[in-house]
Order: C-alpha cells, then sequence, then structure tokens
C-alpha cells in the first residue's frame, strides 16, 4: 500500500501545456479536471490529449488499456466544476499576472481547504501571485516543459511565503508524475526560461543582422554545442507570443539584455507563432518543420 497523497488535480488552461500537463497527472492515476474559457475550449484540449494518447498506442510506448484507463480519468468541465474539491489547482492560462490571479482566487473559493496553488508560468512572480491570492503559503510554481508527457524536468518555484510542507508535497508529487524535480527560489525568469529565452533571443537577434540562415544558426547549436534542437526551433515549439511575453516580463524586471527584437513583435503581430500557427521561423506540416527565412 503506497502513502502517496491521492490528489484531485484541476488544470486551468487547456492549450499547448494544459493538455499535457493534465496528460502527465491522469497518466500517474490522479483524477484529472480540464478547463479552458468554456466547456468547448476544454473538450478540443481533451480531444488533442485522446490523439497524443493514441499516437503513443500506435508507437507502442503506452498499450491500448492504459491510454483508455488514463483518458477516462480526464474531465473537460468548467472552471467551477474543476476546482471543486480540488487538492492541487495547476493553471496554465496565458503569461499574464491578472488573468492567473483571477483564476487562482476563484479557484480557491471551491478548492480543498489544504489545496496547493501551482502556476505554469515561465517568468511571472510566485510570491506576488501566492500574496494576491491570499494564500502565499500553499502557493508555487510548477514549471513543466513542451511537450510535458516527454520532458523530464519539473522547475519548482519557491515565493517567499512558500510553506516547507508545500515544497515537500509538490516534491511528492513531482515524484508521482515521473518527474525529476528541481527546486528554485522565485526570482523572474526562474532557472530555465531564463537562460533559454536569452540564447532564442540573441538567434533572433542574429537573424535580423543578417548572421546566418534559419537553419545555420540552428544547427549550430545543434551540432556545436549538442543542443537538441536549435533556438529558432525551440523558439516556434514554445509559441512565440509565449517567448515575447516572457522576454516583455524580464526586460521589465532585469533590464536592457531582454528587450524583445523587433524582428519577434513582428512576427507576432503577423500572427506567425511558430508550430501551434503552422508559421514561426519554420513551417509545420505533417511532413515536419521546413526552414522559412525572413
Ligand atoms: P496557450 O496559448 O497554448 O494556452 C493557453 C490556454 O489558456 C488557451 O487554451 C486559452 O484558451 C486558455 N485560457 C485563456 N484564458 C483563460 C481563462 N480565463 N480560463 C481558462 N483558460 C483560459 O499557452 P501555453 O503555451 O499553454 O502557455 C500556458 C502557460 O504555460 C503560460 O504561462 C506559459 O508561459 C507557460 N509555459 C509555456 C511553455 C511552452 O512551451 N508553450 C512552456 C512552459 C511554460
Amino acid at each position: 500500500m503506497s502513502d502517496r497523497e491521492e490528489h484531485v488535480v484541476a488544470v486551468l488552461g487547456a492549450g499547448t501545456m494544459g493538455h499535457g500537463i493534465a496528460q502527465v497527472c491522469a497518466r500517474a492515476g490522479f483524477e484529472t479536471r480540464l478547463a479552458d474559457v468554456d466547456v468547448p475550449a476544454a473538450a478540443a484540449g481533451r480531444a488533442k490529449l485522446e490523439q497524443s494518447l493514441a499516437r503513443l498506442v500506435e508507437k507502442k510506448k503506452l498499450s491500448a488499456d492504459d491510454a483508455s484507463a488514463t483518458l477516462a480519468r480526464v474531465r473537460a468541465v468548467d472552471a467551477d466544476a474543476a476546482c471543486a474539491g480540488a487538492t492541487i489547482v495547476i493553471e496554465a492560462a496565458p503569461e499574464k499576472m491578472e488573468l492567473k490571479v483571477d483564476l487562482l482566487r476563484r479557484a480557491s473559493k471551491g478548492a480543498d481547504p489544504r489545496a496547493l496553488f501551482a502556476s505554469n508560468t515561465s517568468s511571472l512572480s510566485i510570491t506576488e501571485l501566492g500574496q494576491r491570492l491570499g494564500a502565499p503559503e500553499r502557493t508555487l510554481g510548477t514549471h513543466f516543459f513542451n511537450p510535458p508527457p516527454v520532458m523530464e524536468l519539473l522547475e519548482l518555484v519557491r515565493g517567499v511565503g512558500t510553506s516547507d510542507e508545500s515544497i515537500e508535497r509538490a516534491l511528492a508529487f513531482a515524484a508521482a508524475l515521473g518527474k525529476t524535480p528541481i527546486v528554485i527560489r522565485d526570482f523572474p525568469g526562474f532557472a530555465t526560461s531564463r537562460l533559454g529565452v536569452c540564447i532564442g533571443a540573441e538567434a533572433i537577434r542574429m537573424l535580423e543582422q543578417g548572421v546566418g540562415k534559419v537553419a545555420d544558426i540552428d544547427r549550430a547549436m545543434e551540432l556545436g554545442y549538442r543542443h537538441p534542437m536549435g533556438p529558432l526551433k525551440l523558439s516556434d515549439l514554445v509559441g512565440l507570443d509565449v517567448r515575447l511575453a516572457i522576454l516583455e516580463h524580464l526586460h521589465r524586471e532585469l533590464g536592457e539584455v531582454f528587450r524583445p527584437p523587433v524582428l519577434l513583435r513582428q512576427m507576432v503581430r503577423a500572427g506567425r507563432l511558430g508550430k501551434k500557427s503552422g508559421h514561426g521561423f519554420y513551417r509545420w506540416t505533417d511532413a515536419g518543420p521546413e526552414p522559412s527565412d525572413v
């Protein structure tokens, strides 16, 4: 008999990250509720999760029985239903503080009295979030990586007011999910985003300056430094709008080195958001990503 804490998980935001986080939680055996702006949007996230499980079955990485048991643990519902009695609420909504505060405040009304409030934010202050929620001791960052079912790291972010007990519970949750955690002090961009966006932004500036073509800049880091994926392709995978939001925040908080490149702004204005819109620094089709110079 295991003494692991049996969580009821609410994931708020069923986009790129949210549906993958829900998959990881359900796969670990937890009852998982997925919400978005409305129930059809949550159901669309659940449909993506179902496709992702089907691909794993096709590749023989998951049995058909495990896939259907995982799917059966996930319900697409509205945010209030998702949070009712939840023991951990993980928000994966867009990178805007006001939105995250609103969502988690509302979640706190129906959640379990001991619930952990977790944000998948890439850069925003966990300390501010916890303070504004009125539950600083139970608020923390659970920063998953893209795609959550594949990526091993879980960056746990400890706000100034986060309690030792919450960090212990989060470490146990990470273990139950099969993730390798790191615990990082709340500081803009934490450990991962701060380093990651630096390389990404510099690669975009190099493209602006004509230093090299998309494929060559990416190959430089893939072959020269053994990065599994070049910085431009990775930016496409993350979402150029998401990267821009992180850079804008870090620019405000940490200064000039994080000023977003003009080209990044232009691409976001043009709706070239990367993989999720089918076009960024690459064109993304079923045949795979093809460099698309700008
Ligand atoms: P996304 O745009 O793909 O998804 C966000 C989802 O939130 C959308 O489905 C949207 O409809 C939904 N949403 C908007 N308003 C909402 C509301 N009021 N209530 C519920 N849902 C709402 O974004 P994403 O890439 O999944 O990013 C989500 C968070 O995860 C951000 O904080 C981002 O910084 C962080 N993050 C992203 C990545 C990445 O690689 N994309 C990696 C790590 C962390």
